[in-house]
């Protein structure tokens, strides 16, 4: 290594628009060597979009880089690379059927991709820095075959393979189970220890301040507020994220539970090409209680909710059972599933539960066509539709700018989210609510108010099954936890144990991330 590994990025006045929407006003930004950076800031707030600029993908309309001093310009993300920038992704861009190592010399030199010497060199040069910083992986292991975290480590990998000396992560604990988040922040602090810079791009403000050095906050394009963390608290921060006070504990009174609502039973789900998904999973949800379900992605959840949808494949193998308060939903279709008085919050809100086309007024009210209370004559009562429309845009506050019924697309994620949820909360006969990743992709202040209606709807005697992956909504929001791990549920949190857990959060998520891995 001939260049110095320390590297002081100034941006000065970044400002980026899109046609007449600015994504960046006037940000300024300084990252010290040696140091993890954490940017913060809600959804839409500008965080990629700056990435995206110091790392060449973006251009900006003002502003200037500096790097030690020197100004620079980024046409594309080669010259950002050369300047010793590298990025991971949200999401990953490596090819599965090659190797851990082919992955990580793919377009980064000239060398022939398959020529003995440098693949010798390369696999010693992979091995070296993985140890170093504790993220083993084997250099000859298909991409295909590795996990979510693993796949993450080959991206870093090839990053600091190509002697990166800032690295840019964009929301990387995302796809990531607690114990992959440990590891993870390891490594970056590893790096930072070398002397490497680290921008970590995140929400999650329990990471900021338990990994970063410092913290900038972004709200609406601009630069809210750059700290030290040990002068930053959660609330201090969301604050500015937000721009107002956000209660960031919903208030979860205990409740006596009623009658066992859903009961699945034996459950399994083996894929038409013979995949066990679901293997003997047992769980029961009460009236008036929330049963949350915490796992890594890809442990059952999507079969179990399809299960309980009617939206399964039917050529899959099913045995077992799902019912509730006695009626069996194996073979019900979603609309007699719905009938018995089910509601359900898909995690693809795009896909399943709006059509974007379509005005908040029809999507508020899908379904619900075939409530007489809606009907005047043979066609609909408009006033009374109008009405109520207007009642659950106020109740669920649904903001939106301008015209009376906008498409449902012109709703950012978080107002689009809260109008799925009351319509689902709203219709008349809910014994039974499935919520599945309900704040995904939505802000701090929609979050506040979709955890209030959730708990008032426990308290109105729904029995509620959430599956989220984010730990801290499920701790805050269940009365138990299952974990799930492998098609079946490992192991079960009484309401005792999660009533503790949440008074000694941070303890409790590590408890909980011991049964999902
Ligand atoms: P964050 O990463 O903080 O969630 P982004 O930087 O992705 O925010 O986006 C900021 C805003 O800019 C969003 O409202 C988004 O819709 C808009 N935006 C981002 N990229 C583009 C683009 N290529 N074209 C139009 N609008 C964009
Ligand atoms: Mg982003």
């Amino acid at each position: 290594m001939t260049e110095p590994i320390n590297m002081t990025i100034r941006l000065t006045g970044i400002t980026k628009s899109f046609g007449e929407f600015r994504a960046n006003d006037a940000v300024s930004l300084l990252v010290h060597p040696g140091t993890i950076h954490a940017l913060v800031g809600e959804n839409g707030a500008g965080k990629s979009t700056l990435s995206n600029i110091l790392y060449g993908l973006l251009q900006p309309d003002a502003g200037t880089l500096e790097i030690n001093g020197r100004p620079v310009t980024f046409d594309s993300p080669r010259q950002s690379i050369e300047a010793g920038i590298g990025m991971v992704h949200q999401h990953f861009m490596l090819i599965p059927t090659l190797t851990v190592a082919e992955n990580i010399i793919l377009g980064g030199e000239p060398a022939p991709l398959f020529a003995p010497l440098s693949r010798k060199r390369v696999h010693r040069e992979i091995l070296e820095l993985s140890r170093r910083h504790g993220m083993e992986l084997d250099p000859d292991a298909p991409v295909s075959t590795l996990s979510v975290g693993e796949q993450q480590r080959v991206e870093i990998l090839k990053v600091l393979h190509r002697n990166a000396r800032l690295l840019i992560l964009d929301e990387p604990t995302a796809v990531l189970s607690p114990p992959e988040t440990e590891r993870l922040f390891t490594a970056l602090r590893s790096l930072a220890a070398e002397g490497r810079s680290v921008l970590l791009v995140t929400h999650k403000l329990d990471e900021v301040l338990e990994v970063s050095d410092e913290v900038s906050v972004m709200r609406k394009g601009k630069l809210a507020g750059t700290m030290p963390t040990r002068e930053a608290t959660k609330g201090s921060l969301a604050r500015l994220m937000v721009g107002r006070d956000v209660l960031l504990r919903t208030d979860n009174p205990p409740q006596q539970a009623g009658k066992a609502v859903l009961s699945v039973e034996g459950l399994g789900y083996v894929t038409p090409d013979g995949r066990a998904k679901l293997n003997d999973l047992n769980l029961r949800v009460h009236a008036g209680e929330v049963y949350g379900i915490a796992g890594v992605e890809g442990n059952g959840q999507r079969e179990l909710f399809s299960l309980l949808w009617g939206t399964y494949d039917h050529s899959a193998r099913v045995s077992g059972n799902i019912s509730v308060e006695g009626v069996s939903l194996i073979g019900l279709h979603p609309a007699g599933i719905a009938d018995i008085g089910v509601s359900m919050i898909p995690e693809d809100r795009l896909g399943c539960a709006i059509v974007p086309e379509f005005g908040i007024e029809e999507n508020l009210l899908f379904g619900r066509h075939r409530e007489r209370t809606f009907h005047k004559g043979v066609g609909f009562d408009r006033e009374k539709v109008r009405r109520e429309t207007k009642r659950l845009i106020g109740a669920y506050d649904i903001r939106f700018s301008g015209k009376l019924n906008p498409p449902i697309s012109s709703l950012s994620g978080g107002n689009q989210q809260k109008l799925v949820l009351a319509r689902e909360l709203e219709r008349p006969g809910i014994r039974l609510l499935l919520l599945a990743q309900p704040t995904r992709g939505v802000d701090i202040g929609a979050i506040e108010l979709i955890h209030k209606r959730i708990i008032e709807a426990r308290g109105r005697g729904m029995a509620i099954l959430l599956v989220s992956s984010e730990l801290e909504e499920l701790i805050a929001l269940s009365t138990r936890i299952g974990c799930i791990f492998e098609g079946r549920i490992r192991h079960e949190f009484s309401e005792e144990a999660v009533r503790n857990g949440r008074d000694h959060a941070s303890g409790f998520e590590k408890e909980i991330g011991l049964h999902i891995t």
